[in-house]
């Protein structure tokens, strides 16, 4: 039975017509299996009036897109959503099958799993398979993220995970890439549907981009006190940079929760992130240990952070960066 489940799917999630950069993310890593394993790799498009999209996720490294194109799929709702996606899965049979670990994509995939009785990894971090068992290896930290956990999909089908943002890398897009559009209908209709969305209402309060940032300016609890950490934003600003933080600063009330960098935080990948103050807890360092540049300042030379450093600095912090802070103000 589970030898006729074949090929790795990826949901594709769109907003407004436009993909989720952690779709294109997943193309990448999905690539990669879906060559070890000899199969191809497919894209589950759905929405309304967004078939255009396809080309895109060919372009990122799809095979072949899925597309229900229809007006009851206009905005997410787990009803609708949830059986176009089984009856996909159950028509065509992937034997993986990813998702974003989004809002949407965990509640989607949650619900696809479910139903089909299968398993679901969730917030995973690293995939790989293990070819001649064709099963998928989904990692992700446990206890408190003291060791990573490979969690196996033995006996059913598809193998479910999802995958955290800014994980896995986009492969560049290539626009000349060929691949198959495979339109397929749905049955559901508005009257049938319990859930309507009546209006959609935008988060209008200026939020932080951390995940996008090119340069973030991190502080931990080392900076003291709140006072002190308005160094932190001092840094920043001198630079165009981002302010991020630990766990410990935002429990303080130093930082809103959405500045968090770690396990229960932001995964980012910025070009240079700076590390004032912070010890390198590993929940900590899974959020950014897969920066270009990493440069630290901590008073204690055995801080794990200079394990993971490209630079370390040993020193008191709120010598240091007000110094910094003078150079590039006169520079
Ligand atoms: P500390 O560990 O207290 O480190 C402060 C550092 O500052 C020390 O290394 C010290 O030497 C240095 N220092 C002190 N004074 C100075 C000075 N004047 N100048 C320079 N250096 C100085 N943490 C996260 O960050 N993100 C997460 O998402 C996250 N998720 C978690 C999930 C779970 C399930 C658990 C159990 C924990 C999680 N944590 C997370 C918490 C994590 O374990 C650490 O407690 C936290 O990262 C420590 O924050 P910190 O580095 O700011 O503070």
């Amino acid at each position: 039975m589970m030898d006729e489940y074949r090929g790795v799917w990826v949901f594709i999630e769109q907003n407004d017509g436009k993909i989720e950069g952690v779709s294109l993310e997943l193309l990448g890593a999905g690539r990669k299996l879906a060559d070890k394993l000899d199969v191809p790799l497919s894209g589950v498009l759905l929405g309304y009036e967004i078939k255009s999209l396809s080309q895109e996720v060919i372009a990122y490294g799809a095979d072949q897109v899925y597309v229900i194109d229809h007006e009851v799929m206009k905005d997410y709702r787990t009803e609708s959503y949830m059986k176009a996606v089984i009856d996909l899965a159950e028509k065509y049979k992937p034997e993986i099958f990813l998702y974003g670990a989004t809002s949407n994509g965990k509640d989607l995939a949650s619900a696809v799993a479910t139903d089909l009785s299968t398993g679901l990894t969730a917030d995973t971090t690293m995939l790989d398979v293990e070819v001649d068992k064709r099963l998928l290896e989904a990692s992700r930290p446990a206890f408190g993220g003291n060791i990573m956990a490979t969690i196996l999909c033995k006996k059913h089908r598809p193998q479910m995970a999802t995958v955290r943002p800014k994980v896995m890398k986009a492969l560049e897009p290539d626009p000349d890439k060929q691949g198959e559009v495979i339109e397929e209908a749905i049955t559901l209709s508005e009257d049938e549907m319990r859930t309507k969305v009546i209006k959609i209402v935008k988060d209008v309060t200026k939020k932080v981009n951390l995940a996008d940032a090119h340069v973030v300016v991190a502080g931990g609890k080392g900076m003291g006190d709140f006072q002190n950490f308005q160094l932190i934003h001092e840094l920043a600003d001198a630079i165009g940079a981002t302010v991020g933080g630990t766990r410990d600063v935002v429990e303080a009330g130093w930082l809103p929760h959405e500045q968090q960098v770690g396990q229960t935080g932001e995964t980012i990948t910025p070009k240079v992130y700076f590390a004032i103050g912070i010890s390198g807890a590993i929940q900590h360092i899974v959020g950014m240990k897969n920066s270009e540049f990493i440069i630290a300042i901590n008073k204690d030379p055995d801080a794990p952070i200079f394990d993971v450093a490209t630079y370390g600095i040993v020193g008191d912090a709120l010598e240091i960066v007000p110094k910094l802070i003078k150079e590039l103000k006169e520079a």
